[in-house]
């Protein structure tokens, strides 16, 4: 039986995702406390897989871990190089960069090739300053079409100083098989996973060397542990900008997987100007430590969302609880 449920709110430091507020529902079971937060463009039918995820920290936990660390990748929003520069060096030692690009105007223009470039020669920049070794991987979120992500791609893995891989370069999974044959840059799958009716179609048709998943919208770490045994290529897992709540299961999943070899995006605590923990999970040396926190009664205050919001919430989670439990 899950009870407690808390509604948290807070402003997000840089504009992500088209919002510039993060908010959603926490709630306990026998196991611990379990995250509830589809962003609200998702519907009902599509956000109930998330409150199986939910359900699975609250009632059941996590699988026993492999690992007592995970490597994480700082996120560098699409902004200017003198910004991006300093996300990187704020970053508590993160030596991978996830640097978005493919941003489009609200006239629906792209971004400059030129602007991209010099965002990642900042970031190259900045890495360096740590040492070598460092890594820089770009996330279009589908936003490119075929013609320029084979335009783009070549002249950002040069100002990069070679990408680690391109994330969902474009949105169609056939454009991302094609992307593979016809250039260098190694391919990621993130939406084609997690919003598609067939995950193992991207597996099928040769279209990814990587897949990212997300605990939430892919109904739990168990799920996710199955899916990536399912999909046989290396896993990034990857927060959907959730309270340290939400973000230990994804550290959970990481921490579990077989093997690990790239640094995940589960650095997003630092997105958020109110956590719901004490000690909110962020990277130290560039790594997040495995540990379940819990939500703090001093967070949760500054965290405290508007009455409509509050309302809001309880009301979808009584809706998608129906749906999961066969009622609706
Ligand atoms: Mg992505």
């Amino acid at each position: 039986m899950l009870r407690d449920p808390v509604v948290w709110s807070s402003p997000l430091r840089t504009r992500f995702r088209g919002i510039d507020v993060r908010d959603g529902l926490l709630v306990r079971g026998d196991a611990g406390w379990g995250e509830l937060s589809p962003f609200w463009d998702y519907d009902d039918a599509e956000s109930a897989t998330w409150l199986r995820a939910t359900r699975e920290a609250a009632e059941l936990g996590f699988p026993d871990p492999v690992r007592d660390e995970v490597p994480v990748n700082v996120t560098v929003p699409a902004v200017a190089p003198a910004r991006a520069r300093e996300i990187v060096l704020a970053s508590g030692g993160c030596r991978t960069a996830k640097v978005k690009v493919a941003q489009r105007s609200s006239s629906g223009e792209l971004e400059p090739l030129v602007a991209e470039a010099a965002r990642l020669e900042a970031v190259r920049e900045a890495l360096d300053a740590g040492g070598p070794g460092g890594r820089i991987r770009v996330d279009a979120n589908g936003g490119w079409t075929l013609e320029e992500a084979l335009d783009r791609l070549p002249v950002l893995d040069r100002a990069a100083g070679g990408l680690e891989y391109a994330e969902q370069p474009c949105a169609a999974v056939e454009d991302l098989a094609f992307l593979r044959r016809k250039q260098d840059v190694l391919v990621a799958a993130d939406e084609s996973i997690r919003r598609a009716g067939d995950p193992m179609r991207v597996v099928r048709e040769e279209a990814a060397d990587i897949v990212v998943l997300k605990v939430q919208p892919l109904g739990g770490v168990r799920a996710c542990l199955d899916l990536a045994e399912q999909v046989g290529l290396p896993v990034v897992v990857s927060s959907a900008l959730e309270s340290s709540v939400g973000l230990a299961a994804g550290v959970a999943l990481a921490a579990a997987l077989p093997s690990l070899p790239y640094a995940c995006g589960l650095a997003t605590s630092q997105l958020l100007v109110h956590d719901v923990v004490a000690e909110p999970l962020l990277p130290v040396a560039g790594a997040l430590p495995v540990r379940r926190p819990v939500p703090d009664p001093a967070a949760l205050a500054s965290a405290a969302p508007p009455d409509a919001t509050r309302d809001a919430w309880l009301a979808r989670y009584d809706r998608l609880a129906a749906i999961l439990d066969g009622t609706k």
